[in-house]
């Protein structure tokens, strides 16, 4: 199984890859962990990201879709893979394809959810600033704000990244950037779009119907 999931920051995303990738016993391959592990291995693509991220300079395309080339010729994605947070753009779906293939993918999803519905869970997001621990405004720890229910720390506060100007940012370059790739992958009838609202239980049932996978184990 060949998988590629998008959607918008905070729909839920990291969660229901996971989830996907031990169903399916194929490799997670995520584009942070990515650039992480080819530049720690030192490959050579990884070399070249690290001179452009040491330099303050964004990795190019090419140089990123080297990484996932090196990435997806490893023994374990020889019989699939869940690309999750590439590609992010249409060139570098166009990219992609050069790199997998006209029929080198499966199923493409995109994982659902309003924009309203976005910033309301990443905004009201709370964080411990100790252990990392994730609250939310309408779920705060037991005991109160200043008591974490983790590692017992007081500061439970907002990242500066999760205020809602910052989000709604971010969700505009999405809209801009990422969202035409359901047009791109619809054209190939590759594109299960996928209802990312509620349960995450539920929201998993939904993928695994939709991308034609057993939904009883
Ligand atoms: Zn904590």
């Amino acid at each position: 199984m060949r998988l590629l999931i998008f959607g918008k920051q905070g729909a839920g995303k990291g969660t229901q890859a996971v989830r996907l990738a031990e169903h399916f016993s194929i490799p997670h391959i995520s584009t942070g962990d990515m650039f992480r592990s080819a530049v720690r291995e030192g490959t050579e693509f990884g070399r070249r990201a690290k001179e452009f991220m040491d330099a303050g300079e964004l990795v190019p395309d090419s140089v990123v879709l080297g990484m996932v080339r090196e990435r997806l010729a490893r023994p374990d994605a020889e019989h699939g893979f869940l690309l999750d947070g590439f590609p992010r753009t249409l060139p570098q779906a166009h990219g992609l394809r050069e790199v997998v293939g006209e029929d080198g993918l499966d199923r493409v999803i995109e994982l659902a959810v309003p924009t309203e519905a976005v910033v309301e869970r990443i905004s009201g997001r709370r964080v411990c600033a100790d252990c990392g621990a994730t609250y939310h405004v309408t779920a705060p720890p037991r005991q109160g704000w200043g008591h974490c229910d983790q590692c017992g720390g007081s500061q439970v506060v907002q990242r500066d990244d999760d205020n809602e100007l910052a989000v709604r940012r971010r969700l505009a370059i999405y809209e801009r950037e990422t969202a035409p790739l359901a047009d791109y992958y619809a054209d190939g009838n590759l594109l299960a779009r996928v209802d990312g609202v509620g349960d995450p239980d539920e929201v998993f049932v939904r993928i695994l119907t939709a991308v034609g996978g057993r939904t009883s184990s």
